[in-house]
């Protein structure tokens, strides 16, 4: 057989399915032996997969691979987190962050080497954007973080729950994105519930519209502030999508998925956003609708300009939310000590842009931007 060989991970299962009839002439059961194989077992080669015929592992073996990112450092929080550093290539890596708790463990991972958006209190920003993970990169992490922690339950299920939470946006990255999504929720890939896989995004309004049609997971909207003046400074992509189209988006994505609520994400950061009348302001534009509130504490990194919001604002912040109805709660933070912490995830990228999002979003060149 001509061509490089297949690589089999991330294929979604009707995937997988056509692959075997196309290129082995096998049913669709072949498919999901492949499927336990390498998702529950965490098998890399064909040849130890003793319930398929040495002559289909042969063949399997000429057309197939299963390809996994390599591993290039780990650091271990005294909390507990565990952040891997994955090879993309010669120079580039991403970050994976793993962060147990007691009931739940879950797994923060990357879907692009960098991100364009380019928000002002993010450190993945600072680093420019490369390029779009495929979708064995991003189940790839999965599967690492698997083979590295079965052994640290008695059920092997370490990672009970998936958050795009790391570097890059992954609605920027749809195509990819949305199969890597299936395999987590199929009951023969990483089988979890769509309430466990949480999509995070920085409000790419027709891609929510999208995947409202086509995928059913948790929701959860970057946020960060109350009004568009604020929000266009923080979040550029806000210039495209305003808050208004973005909330539509949001309410429209709950109603088709009869989802229970979208997550809003809202870094406190001093002086900027945390003030008792934008709280207010707040509670004005989400009461009323499915939603909930996530305050993150901001998590520094080199050469920003922002500072965390004290601990006694974040509390009123939290109480003015609450006292107008709203759930809010806030995150802790984890893994601050090896920069695992939301925003503190650098990798390393080769910036390919050349006029920041900002910059373009606003007309100003980059050279000019701060
Ligand atoms: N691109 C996606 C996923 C990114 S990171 C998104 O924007 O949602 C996940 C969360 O961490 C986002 O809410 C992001 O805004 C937040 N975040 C980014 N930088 C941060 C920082 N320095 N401190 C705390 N949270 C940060």
């Amino acid at each position: 057989m001509a061509g490089d060989p297949i690589n089999l991970l991330g294929l979604p299962r009707a995937e997988l399915e056509t692959f075997v009839a196309e290129h082995l002439d096998a049913k669709p059961f072949r498919a999901r032996q492949l499927m336990k194989w390498i998702y529950r077992r965490g098998a890399a080669d064909f040849a130890g997969m003793s319930d398929l015929g040495r002559e289909f592992r042969a063949r399997l073996a000429e057309v197939a691979a299963i390809t996994v990112p390599q591993i290039v450092a780990e650091q271990r929080s005294a909390d507990g987190t565990r952040k891997w550093m994955l090879r993309m290539d010669e120079v580039q890596g991403i970050e994976t962050v793993y962060i147990p708790e007691p009931h739940r463990g879950t797994l923060c991972i990357s879907s692009q080497v960098g991100c364009a958006m380019d928000c002002t209190f993010c450190s993945t920003a600072q680093q420019g954007f490369n390029r779009n993970l495929t979708v064995a990169e991003i189940v790839g992490q999965v599967w690492l973080a698997h083979r590295e922690l079965k052994d640290t339950r008695p059920d092997g299920r370490a990672i009970t729950n998936i958050v795009f939470m790391g570097m890059g946006e992954p609605l920027a990255n749809y195509r990819n994105v949305v199969p890597a999504m299936r395999v987590f929720l199929d009951e023969l890939g990483y089988d979890l519930s769509r309430r466990r896989v949480t999509l995070s995004t920085s409000g790419l309004v027709p891609q929510i519209y999208k995947l409202a049609e086509e995928c059913n997971v948790a929701l959860a909207v970057s946020l960060h502030a109350p009004d568009d003046e604020l929000r266009n400074e923080l979040v550029p992509i806000n210039r495209k999508h305003p808050i208004g189209e973005l909330l539509e988006a949001c309410w429209h994505y709950i109603d088709k998925q009869n989802g229970r609520s979208v997550t809003f994400e809202y870094v406190m950061l001093d002086g900027v956003n945390d003030k008792p009348e934008q709280a207010r302001a707040l509670a004005r534009l989400l009461r009323g609708h499915p939603a909930k509130l996530n305050l993150i504490p901001f998590n520094s990194f080199p050469g920003t300009r922002y500072r965390c919001s004290p601990g006694a604002a974040i509390l009123r912040f939290r109480d003015i939310l609450n006292e107008h109805g709203l759930i809010a709660t806030t995150r802790r933070t984890r893994g601050g000590d090896i920069d695992a912490a939301c925003g503190q995830l650098a990798g390393r990228v080769k910036d390919r842009t050349q006029v920041r999002l900002g910059a373009k979003l606003t007309g100003r060149a980059a050279a000019q931007s701060p």
